[in-house]
C-alpha cells in the first residue's frame, strides 16, 4: 500500500475527530488526521478543534480567573478575609488562558506520537471512493486515500445578517474570549450557554453586562425550576437578563455598539462598547465536500447520517457538531470511540439518554434526562423530589447555598428519567445521575446509597428521598 493510504483518515482534530483517531489506532488501525487550525501566535497546527482553542477549556479557564476576582470582590468578606485595593490584571488572565490552551495542544499532539497517529495540517476535502484532499499551510496540495473517512468538521457560530463580526466591536466566542480590558458595557445577543457563560466572566470582572434573548422562557432546555433559581441569581449578581427581547439591527458608530431591539414594550435601544453575538452555531462544511463525494447535507446544513453515524456512502462516517444532536465536547468524543470501534467490528454505541448538559456559570445548572414537563408532554406517569442545598452543612460552610437538586422518577417503576441540578459544583454531582440512569436505576436505588457526610452530593441522597417523601432534613 502507498504511504499515502490509510485505514482511516479523520477531518478534523476536535474532540470528536482526535479521540476517533486514537481509538482506532488502539484498536490497530493506520490513521492519519488532518486539521486547519493554526495557534494562536504560532501559525502552526494547533490540535483540539473548538473545544480546545476557542471553546469549552478557554472558556473555562477564564470563568475560573474571573471567579476567583469575583469571590476575592465580592465573597470573601463573609468569611473575614479582605485585600485593599484588588485589582485584574485582563492581559495575564488572557495570557494564562493561552498558556492552558497551548500546553493542551501539545498534549493531544503528544497523543498521537504514542499512539503512531500521523497528524496533517492543511484544509481537507472528501471527494469519491475515500480520496482526501489536503491544500496545507504553506499551499501545497496532497492527496491521499483511506478505507474508512470519518468527517468530525465541527461546527463555527451563526452570524447575524445585520450583525458581522468584526473582530472589534461585534465578536463571537473567539473575540470574547480575547478581549485585552474589561468592556464598560458589554451587549450579549443570546442567553445560550455561551452567552451565560462569557457575559458571567466580563460581569464578574466589572463589565455591565445586559444580555437580550428573543424567547420569553429562560433556558428553555433546562428545567423550569431550576431555570426560576439561575434566572433569579443572575439577576442578583446583576446581569441585566431581558427576556423577550429580539435584536433586529445593530450598528457600530464611533467605537459604541448600538443595539435595537423589540420586546413586549416595543422599540427599545442600546449602546455598549462591545457586542457578543451567541445565538448559536451551525454545522462547518466549507470546502469540505466535493461534489463527487456523495455525503449529504440536511436542510439545516448539517452532514446527514444514520443512527450509527453512518453516512450512507460506504466507509465514510461523521461524528460531533458537524451532524445531529447536541453540540458537545464529550458527545462528539462519545461518538468518535462507538465510531471507530464499529469500523474495528466491535458494537460501538453511544446512549443519547445520559448525554449530561452543563453551564458553568456561578451557581452551576447541570441536567441528564428529562424535565418533568418532557414527561408529561410525553405522557410519561412521574414523580419528583427536590432537595435545596440551603439545607446542606457542606454547602452552607462554603457559603453557596443557592440551588438545589431535583430527581425525576417514573410514577409506577421508580426507574430515574432525569436529574436537574443548580447549585456549587453541579457539573460533578450530574454524573451521580448519569450512572444511575446508564444503570437503569431507581430513586430508590440512590436512596438506599449511603452518602459521606457532609458533601454536596447529600442533596443528591436527600432528593432520591424525597421522590418517596422521606428526606429527613426537610418537611415533606
Ligand atoms: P470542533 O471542536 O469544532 O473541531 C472541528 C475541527 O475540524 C476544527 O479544528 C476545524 O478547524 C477542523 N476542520 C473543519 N473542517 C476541516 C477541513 N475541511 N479540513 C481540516 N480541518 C477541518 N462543549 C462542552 O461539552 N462543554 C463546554 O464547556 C463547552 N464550552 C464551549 C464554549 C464555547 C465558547 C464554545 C464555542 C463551545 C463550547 N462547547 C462546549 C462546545 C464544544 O466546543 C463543541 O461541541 C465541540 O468542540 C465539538 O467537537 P467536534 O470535534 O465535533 O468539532
Ligand atoms: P444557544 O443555541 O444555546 O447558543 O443559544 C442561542 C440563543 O440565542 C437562543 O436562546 C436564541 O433564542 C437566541 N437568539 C437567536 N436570535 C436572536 C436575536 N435576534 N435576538 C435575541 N436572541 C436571539
Amino acid at each position: 500500500m502507498s504511504e499515502n493510504h490509510f485505514d482511516l483518515i479523520v477531518i478534523g482534530a476536535g474532540p470528536g475527530g482526535y479521540v476517533a483517531a486514537i481509538r482506532a489506532a488502539q484498536l490497530g488501525m493506520k490513521v492519519a488526521c488532518v486539521d486547519a487550525t493554526r495557534g494562536k501566535g504560532t501559525g502552526k497546527l494547533a490540535l483540539g478543534g473548538t473545544c480546545l482553542n476557542v471553546g469549552c477549556i478557554p472558556s473555562k479557564a477564564l470563568l475560573d480567573s474571573s471567579r476567583q476576582f469575583h469571590n476575592l470582590t465580592h465573597m470573601f468578606a463573609a468569611h473575614g478575609i479582605s485585600a485593599d485595593n484588588p485589582k485584574i490584571d485582563v492581559a495575564t488572565m488572557i495570557a494564562r488562558k493561552d498558556k492552558i490552551v497551548s500546553q493542551f495542544n501539545g498534549g493531544v499532539a503528544q497523543l498521537f506520537k504514542a499512539n503512531k497517529v500521523t497528524a496533517i495540517h492543511g484544509h481537507a476535502t472528501l471527494h469519491k471512493d475515500r480520496k482526501v484532499t489536503v491544500k496545507d499551510f504553506d499551499g501545497k496540495q496532497t492527496a491521499y486515500t483511506a478505507t474508512n473517512v470519518i468527517l468530525a468538521s465541527g461546527s463555527v457560530p451563526i452570524e447575524l445578517p445585520f450583525a458581522k463580526f468584526d473582530g472589534k466591536h461585534v465578536v463571537d466566542n473567539v473575540g470574547a474570549l480575547d478581549f485585552d480590558a474589561v468592556p464598560r458595557r458589554l451587549g450579549v445577543i443570546g442567553a445560550g450557554v455561551i452567552g451565560l457563560e462569557l457575559g458571567s466572566v466580563w460581569k464578574r470582572l466589572g463589565a455591565e453586562v445586559t444580555i437580550l434573548e428573543a424567547l420569553p422562557d429562560f433556558l428553555a432546555a433546562a428545567d423550569a425550576d431550576i431555570a426560576k433559581i439561575a434566572l433569579r441569581e443572575f439577576k442578583k449578581q446583576g446581569l441585566d437578563i431581558q427576556l423577550g427581547a429580539k435584536v433586529t439591527a445593530v450598528e457600530v458608530r464611533k467605537k459604541e455598539v448600538h443595539v435595537r431591539y423589540t420586546d413586549a414594550k416595543g422599540e427599545q435601544a442600546i449602546v455598549v462598547d462591545k457586542l457578543l453575538v451567541s445565538v448559536g452555531r451551525r454545522a462547518y462544511t466549507e470546502g469540505l465536500l466535493a461534489e463527487d463525494c456523495g455525503v449529504r447535507l440536511t436542510e439545516r446544513g448539517m452532514i446527514e447520517v444514520d443512527e450509527h453515524c453512518h453516512t450512507g456512502v460506504d466507509g465514510v462516517w461523521a461524528i460531533g457538531d458537524c451532524v445531529r444532536g447536541p453540540m458537545l465536547a464529550h458527545k462528539a468524543s462519545e461518538e468518535g470511540i462507538a465510531v471507530a470501534e464499529r469500523i474495528a467490528g466491535l458494537p460501538g454505541h453511544v446512549d443519547f439518554n445520559t448525554i449530561p448538559w452543563v453551564i458553568y456559570t456561578e451557581p452551576e445548572i447541570a441536567w441528564v434526562g428529562r424535565t418533568e414537563k418532557q414527561c408529561k408532554d410525553e405522557g410519561i406517569p412521574c414523580r419528583a423530589g427536590t432537595f435545596p442545598f440551603a439545607a446542606i452543612g457542606r454547602a452552607v460552610a462554603m457559603n453557596e447555598t443557592a440551588g438545589m437538586v431535583k430527581i425525576v422518577a417514573h410514577a409506577e417503576t421508580d426507574r430515574i428519567l432525569g436529574m436537574h441540578l443548580c447549585g456549587p459544583n453541579v457539573s460533578e454531582l450530574v454524573h451521580e445521575g448519569v450512572l444511575a440512569m446508564e444503570f437503569r436505576g431507581s430513586a430508590e436505588d440512590l436512596a438506599r446509597i449511603c452518602h459521606a457526610h457532609p458533601t454536596l452530593s447529600e442533596a443528591v441522597h436527600e432528593a432520591a428521598l424525597a421522590v418517596d417523601k422521606r428526606a429527613i432534613h426537610k418537611a415533606n
